[in-house]
């Protein structure tokens, strides 16, 4: 399913930090964030089209001050793309559904995965698992 982006419709619905993250691959501060130390179970939806992207089980402490994940919901959710911006070779995260930057995807996670997928709070939307629709 393509979600059809509206630049303007979004802007106006995302918060300033939410619109920067998402829209501009931005990178919001390490320990500022919502989710950061988040340990409610549920899942972790795209702030900007809503698809599910993570779950609160696959959620660890990295120590980074940013909300970690050892794996999507599935595999083909998210979208990976070299980013070598800042004098560094990354792996950038992006929803596969609508583009939004979500964060990087680093190689020093947990089992079974050990990938550590390294997201901005500003990206997502943490839904109560008897919330989901
Ligand atoms: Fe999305």
């Amino acid at each position: 399913m393509e979600y059809a982006k509206d630049d303007n419709e979004i802007r106006d619905r995302l918060t300033e930090e939410q619109y920067f993250v998402t829209q501009h691959a931005g990178t919001e501060r390490a320990f500022t964030g919502c989710y950061w130390d988040t340990k409610e179970s549920g899942k972790y939806h795209c702030i900007v089209c809503g698809v599910a992207l993570f779950t609160s089980e696959t959620k660890f402490d990295s120590g980074t001050g940013w909300p970690s994940f050892s794996e999507a919901v599935e595999a083909n959710s998210i979208k990976r793309k070299v980013d070598e911006s800042h004098g560094m070779v990354r792996i950038e995260a992006l929803c596969a559904s609508c583009d939004s930057h979500l964060g990087h995807i680093f190689n020093d996670g947990p089992p079974p995965t050990g990938e550590r997928f390294c997201m901005n709070s500003a990206s997502l939307k943490l839904v109560p698992f008897d919330e989901q629709v």
